[in-house]
């Protein structure tokens, strides 16, 4: 069998208000959180080879909401919402800091966290407070920095570094890496790692098949599976170099 991309078959299921209409805890989740205008919805609907998936989630209504996909096995994404847009009022940022801080800390199907930052502006002090609230957890955070291709190959380096430095500083799993939307860079990695935390073996993908152009399966290793520019992503316990 071809070896889809980790969340292809990624399909939206139900937008939650509040913590007490959570779906039924399932085999596993993920969640993906970020500042508004980070690129996460992009990183969602890159990932799962979908143009319009996590648009759903910028959909009037549901913007303030954690919106859940369905990706196949009792696992799901969990689209939590940006945060950190000047022009949200207090009152719906106040019960976003609550409701979320207690979601992060107390979903036992939650596997992980897929924080997504600009890679221009990494680690703000929005993306830290949300590291506060997750640290007690002890699960993994795995850092995407995205729009990479605005920066140059060693400004990405750098900022990767950067970014690693400062998560080692935490008491925790962190990974980091650098991705992009636009070039479709760091899929793979990305992709690793998730599929690490839902206990599912990536298998070898197939090459170009007669089944594969029947059913209209793009060859992945064409462009799906681009290496973010020249760079390893820090793995967890990995030091500083
Ligand atoms: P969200 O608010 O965090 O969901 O962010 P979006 O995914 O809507 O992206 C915000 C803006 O950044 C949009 O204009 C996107 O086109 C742009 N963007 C997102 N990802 C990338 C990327 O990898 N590269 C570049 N150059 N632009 C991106």
């Amino acid at each position: 069998m071809v070896q889809a991309s980790l969340f292809r078959r990624a399909q939206f299921v139900t937008s939650v208000r509040d913590l007490h209409t959570l779906p039924p805890e399932g085999s596993g989740e993920i969640a993906f959180a970020g500042r508004s205008n980070s690129g996460k919805s992009s990183a969602l609907n890159t990932l799962a080879d979908q143009r319009r998936l996590a648009f759903v989630s910028k959909t009037p209504g549901r913007t303030q909401l954690i919106n859940y996909f369905d990706i196949g096995g009792n696992n799901f994404i969990v689209d939590l919402p940006g945060y950190g847009y000047a022009k949200v009022p207090e009152a719906i940022r106040a019960p976003w800091g609550r409701d979320l801080g207690e979601y992060v800390r107390t979903r036992a199907s939650l596997r992980g966290l897929a924080l997504i930052m600009d890679a221009r502006h990494p680690m703000t002090d929005l993306d830290l407070e949300l590291l506060s609230w997750f640290r007690p957890t002890m699960k993994p955070v795995h850092v995407l920095l995205t729009k990479s291709d605005k920066l140059s190959r060693d400004e990405g380096k750098r900022t990767l570094m950067g970014v690693a430095a400062k998560l080692n500083l935490l008491a925790g799993h962190y990974s980091a890496q650098l991705f992009s939307s636009l070039k479709k860079a760091g899929i793979e990695e990305a992709e690793t790692v998730f599929a690490g935390w839902l206990g599912i073996e990536r298998r070898p993908i197939l090459r170009d098949t007669a089944a594969n152009a029947a059913t209209g399966n793009r060859e992945p290793g064409a462009s799906r599976n681009k290496k973010a520019p020249g760079l390893r992503g820090l793995k967890p316990g990995d030091k500083m170099p």
